[in-house]
């Protein structure tokens, strides 16, 4: 199995579609979204229509639980707060249900996927001390899972931990050892914070235990026009430039 591993997309259509586009190019047999479909952008409903209609399997973000009214976003920054009552006002009631049912964390084939921290959508993993306590949760999970894949951050990484030691893995291309567990982030699609503007996700070769790092150029102008018509607040447009 290949998979495409793609997150938080948060409404940004352009970014959305510049990655599906490149992916249908990589022989993938399966698209996973970690999370945040919605929030910050102008096109929540035509993203989650393409994650519904390209068969996406998706977990939920923690946007996605305060756009769709699960939860109020209370802890929440106040740009990031904005963008969700605007998102909110602005889903239709069959997208909200969705987001609603979307699982918190899936298990497949030896890995599991989250949007934040294992068993916590909004707590973040940025830096060691975050990993060791995901790693540690990993090894208590059943079944020997060796990998995790999370969001978030919008920020790609890769760590591994072998004998509890945590180490940065910066290739772009990472062969999986037997002998470690991984954290991978495959960074955000629709609003990059590694000052990379560019939209980011990875594939992972099951069979060959191979994770690629990819980025997909899209038009940025274009949704930085939307989101000022749509009277979101203008930082929202213009962090998008410079990734960040
Ligand atoms: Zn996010």
């Amino acid at each position: 199995m290949r998979y495409a591993i793609i997150s938080d997309i948060h409404s940004n259509i352009e970014a959305l579609e510049a990655v599906h586009a490149k992916i249908s190019g990589l022989r993938v047999d399966e698209i996973l979204c970690l999370g945040d479909i919605v929030g910050y952008n102008a096109n929540p409903n035509e993203c989650v229509d393409i994650v519904m209609r390209a068969g996406i399997s998706c977990i939920m973000g923690n946007h996605d639980s305060r756009a769709s009214g699960l939860e109020e976003p209370d802890n929440f920054n106040p740009l990031a707060k904005e963008a969700v009552y605007w998102t909110r006002e602005h889903l239709t009631e069959e997208n909200k249900a969705f987001l609603k049912n979307l699982p918190r964390e899936i298990t497949i084939e030896g890995f599991i996927a989250f949007h934040g921290s294992i068993h916590d959508t909004d707590r973040y993993v940025i830096d060691e001390k975050d990993a060791l306590d995901n790693f540690q949760l990993l090894e208590n999970l059943p079944n020997d899972i060796r990998l995790g894949f999370y969001g978030h951050t919008h920020v790609r990484s890769a760590m591994s931990c072998q004998r509890g030691k945590v180490s940065l893995e910066p290739e772009e291309e990472l062969r999986l050892s037997h002998w470690k567990r991984y954290l991978i982030n495959p960074g955000s699609v629709g609003q990059p914070r590694d000052r990379d503007p560019s939209a980011s996700f990875i594939v992972y070769d099951r069979f060959n235990e191979k994770v690629t790092f990819y980025r997909a150029d899209y038009d940025i102008a274009t949704c930085q026009e939307k989101i000022i018509k749509a009277g979101l607040p203008i930082e929202l447009a213009t962090r998008l430039s410079i990734g960040r």
